[in-house]
Formats: structure tokens, sequence, C-alpha cells
């Protein structure tokens, strides 16, 4: 009797143990916007303070364990976790450190947003110099793609950089900036994580401006003339942006085009400059919604754009507020299907013909493009991984596609196919979404990746730092 008492009380505790192990073991599936990689992870460290993130790289070293770095994971290609990593999320890791509206600067933690620096230098009337479309990223994660955005006078958000610090594989920190450290400035930028974890970042900004929003209609055959004359030369036009019919009636053809002109009398930007939020995201994801489903709601979806672009026509916005779309209406829950984004470039001559060759694959195959926008970037060649050979075109793709193995497979003959035209007319492509290119197209693309990987072994040779980006095309 005692025995067996004994031996159901060592089961028991035996049972327990191993519940509790498995509990604080279990590993976590981790997926991105993109949720075309689920993969399971070890455990995620919530960042809050620099000491801390020291820990968990001397104890990642110590360990031998692998860490990736997150900020908002929009980002598609399972570039914020590994499987069996550690992820680090930077996203409460967002004071800012030090704002000098005179010397137009602010240190900012990495896991900032644009939102919380436009919240903060709102007041003094100044503005972000370059950054996505969308406010909601973090400022690590930005950097780290080195991204761009609807401005026409700045280069990439390199340019807009002074320095940062960072927390290196080896598990010290060293500040970072074309002067001190400069090998890894172009590395760090546009390095997806892979050097190491930025901590604060100092930025250069520039003066919130009051605009006038020019609106219009144009064939894309004209594009490229309007760009450099009326865009281009025109040195009161701030920022640009440009919509490309997706609609089958127009595909290709049909281009709106919104440029933000610098108002003359500019003491009307108090009036003005009140931080607005977005007010378009419903009526926009109700109409994107239509237009997943049909030939018909992608007509009609083009129609109604173009009435709402040509209403905006005249109309005033502070240049924080034209930075400020959030990304609501693009969100999608759907159990079987995503929305992936791609970025093309071309360069400004070429895009006629692109557009030509890009038509003739969308018609032969079968691809649920939902919208496609236009943007320029100035060359910059600073980072490693640089996308702008030259001054180019950049062209953004929302597309809609089921998350099965037969529709991974199907998205992923179509954008090699894109991609193959945009590198024949001497393009480039976007590295922050999902693994469809092919080495061949990496290498093409991106001359200098091997200079850069060989780089990253180099500087972290354990492989402390990894995630799934670098897994695909670092061999
Ligand atoms: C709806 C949507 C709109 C977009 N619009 C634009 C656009 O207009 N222009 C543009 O250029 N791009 C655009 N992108 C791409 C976007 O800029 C990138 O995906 C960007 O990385 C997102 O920031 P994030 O905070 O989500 O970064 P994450 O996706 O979390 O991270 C991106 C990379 O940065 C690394 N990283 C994050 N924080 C740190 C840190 N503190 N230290 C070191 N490494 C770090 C990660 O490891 C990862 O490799 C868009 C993407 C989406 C989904």
């Amino acid at each position: 009797m005692k025995k067996s008492i004994l031996l159901i009380t060592f089961l028991y505790a035996v049972g327990l143990t191993l519940s509790l192990w498995l509990y604080h073991h279990k590993p976590l599936l981790m997926e991105d916007v993109g949720q075309l990689l689920p993969t399971k992870i070890k455990e995620v460290h919530g960042a809050t303070s620099e000491a801390k993130l020291q820990g968990w790289v001397n104890e990642a070293i110590k360990n031998n364990e692998k860490i990736s770095v997150a900020g908002m994971q929009h980002s598609q290609g399972g570039h914020t976790y590994y499987p069996n990593s550690i992820m680090i999320d930077m996203k409460k890791y967002n004071n800012i450190l030090d704002y000098s509206p005179h010397e137009k600067s602010i240190t900012v933690q990495s896991g900032a947003t644009w939102e919380d620096i436009q919240a903060k230098i709102n007041p003094d009337h100044l503005a972000i110099q370059v950054m996505q479309s969308q406010n909601i990223f973090t400022v690590g994660g930005s950097l780290s793609v080195n991204a761009h955005g609807r401005d026409i006078r700045f280069g990439s958000l390199i340019d807009t950089v002074e320095s940062f610090r960072l927390l290196t594989p080896q598990g010290t920190i060293i500040n970072v900036s074309r002067t001190e450290n400069s090998n890894l400035f172009p590395l760090v930028i546009g390095g997806y994580g892979l050097f190491g974890i930025i901590l604060d970042v100092t930025l250069h900004l520039t003066d919130d401006e009051l605009y006038q929003i020019r609106s219009r209609a144009i064939n894309y055959q004209d594009y490229p003339n309007y760009f450099i004359n009326e865009v281009h030369q025109n040195k009161d036009i701030r920022m640009h942006i440009a919509r490309l019919s997706t609609a089958p009636d127009t595909l290709l053809q049909e281009m709106f085009v919104t440029d933000y002109q610098l108002v003359e009398n500019q003491a009307n930007l108090v009036e003005y400059a009140k931080l607005e939020r977005d007010s378009l995201a419903a009526p926009q994801k109700f109409m994107l919604g239509l237009s997943r489903h049909s030939d018909w709601g992608k007509n009609l979806l083009w129609e109604t754009q173009n009435k709402f672009y040509v209403s905006q026509d005249g109309n005033y916005i502070t240049r924080n507020n034209a930075m400020r779309g959030d990304s609501k209406f693009m969100e999608y829950d759907n159990p079987t299907k995503t929305e992936i984004l791609q970025e093309y470039f071309v360069p400004i001559d070429e895009f006629t013909s692109y557009l030509d060759d890009l038509r003739a694959v969308l018609k032969k195959e079968e691809l649920n493009l939902l919208n496609i926008t236009v943007r320029y970037v100035n060359e910059d060649e600073e980072a490693v991984l640089s996308y702008a050979k030259e001054d180019m075109f950049a062209l953004v793709l929302l597309i809609n596609q089921g998350k099965s193995k037969r529709d991974i497979e199907k998205t992923e003959k179509v954008i090699q196919e894109m991609i193959d035209v945009t590198l024949e007319h001497d393009g480039s492509y976007y590295l922050p979404y999902y693994s469809y290119p092919t080495q061949d197209q990496m290498d093409e693309a991106y001359p200098r990746n091997k200079e850069f990987f060989a780089q990253k072994k180099q500087f972290d040779p354990n492989e402390v730092f990894m995630n799934l980006f670098y897994k695909e095309y670092s061999q």
C-alpha cells in the first residue's frame, strides 16, 4: 500500500515536472505579415533596456544559440526569425533619447516608429526626411531595409542617418557613422539585422511644409516625360506618387499621379499642422475587398480610385500629414490566403518598354494583382545592398495569393518571370519580401551580395545573428 502511494507520488511528480518543462520549452510558431513561412522558434525576448539586450547576446554566445531581431515584422521573408532561435522584439525599446529642433536632429531607440517621431517633432514644425509611405514601421526595421518613400529630393533612408550605436555579435557596443567604424555603416543599413542590434539612431530632420496636392490622370507612355519635365525639374514639387491600373480593361496603361507642391505662403502651415488619422482606410479596404474576387471589382476599384484622386486635386496638406498613411486598408484575414508585396525598380528611360513587357507576362499568366503604386528613387549606391543603381521608378505590387505549397509554386513562377523582365530592363527588386527570387536573380540584381555575405561571416563568424533571408541567399 505504502509502496503504491510512493509510486503514484513519484509518477505524479515526474508528470508535473515534464509538463512544466514542456510548457517552458514549447516551441513557438512564428510568422511575419507575409504568413508564408511559419517557423518554430525557441522564444521571444521583449527588449526594454540596453543591459538586458547585452545580457541576451552574451548568453546566446555562451550557449551557441542564434538570435534574430524584429520590429513590426512587416518584412515578408522570415527576415525577423530563424528555426529554434531567440527572437528579440524591439517594439518597446522606443524612447526618444535626444531631440534638438535647432539642429534639426533626433536620436531615438530603434523600436520607435515614425509615428512616435512625428508626434514629437510636429509641434516644432519639423518633419522626417525619408520614410516609407506608412508611418507604422520601426526605425530599426526601416534602417535595416534602407527604406524609401514619396520624397523625391532626398535619397534612400541611409542619406538621412547621422550615426547609430550597434550591439555587435561579440556583445560589445560600438558607435557607427561615416567617420567611426565607417566600414559597418553601409553594411548595417540595408543589412537585414545580420550585423547586430541597432540600439539607437541619430537622424537628420527637415522642415514641415505645406503642400498643395496636384492630381491628374496620365497615360503610361507620357509618364516619364511628365515626371522629368514637370516633377523633377520643378523644385517646388517635394513629393510624388503615382498609381498604375491593375484593372483588366486598362492594365498597366492608365495612371494617376499625385504631386505635392510647396505652397508659396507657408504661414498657413499652422492651420493644417494638426496630425490627422488616415480617414480613408475603411473605404479603401472595402474597395480592395471587391477587387480581390473579380475583374469587375478591379475595374470598379480603378474607376472609383480615379474619382477619389481627382477630388483631392487642389487640397492642402502638410508634409507630416502626407507621410502618415497607415496600412490598415491592407489588413486581410483569410485562413487560406494572404497578401504579399513585390517591388521592382527600373531606370526611368526603360519605364514604357518595361511596362509593355510586364503586361505581356501578366496577360499570359494567372496572378491576382490588386494594386500598383509607383515612386521615384534617387540613385544611391552607398549601402552595399543598394537597389538604386541610377535614378529609378519603383513599382510596388500588391498580390493576393493562396498559402498552399501549390499556390506558392504558382506565384513563384510568375514572380520569377516578372523579375527576369525587370532585370532585362536593367532593373532590380527589393529584398524585404518573400524569397521568390532565385539565387541567379539575386546575383544579377545585387552584384555586391557575395561581398555583403562575406563581410557578415567575417564580422559574425559564429553566425549569432540569423534569419531565413540569410539562410536562403548566403550560400
Ligand atoms: C504594407 C507595407 C508597406 C510598405 N511600404 C514601404 C515603403 O513605402 N517603402 C519601403 O522602403 N518599404 C516599404 N515596405 C517594406 C518595409 O519598409 C520593411 O518591411 C520594413 O523593414 C518594415 O519595418 P519593420 O519595423 O516591420 O521591420 P521588420 O520587418 O521587423 O524588420 C526588418 C529587418 O530589420 C531587422 N531589424 C529590425 N529591427 C532591428 C534593429 N533594431 N537592429 C537590427 N536589425 C533590425 C530585422 O531583423 C529584419 O531583417 C512596406 C511593407 C509593407 C508590408
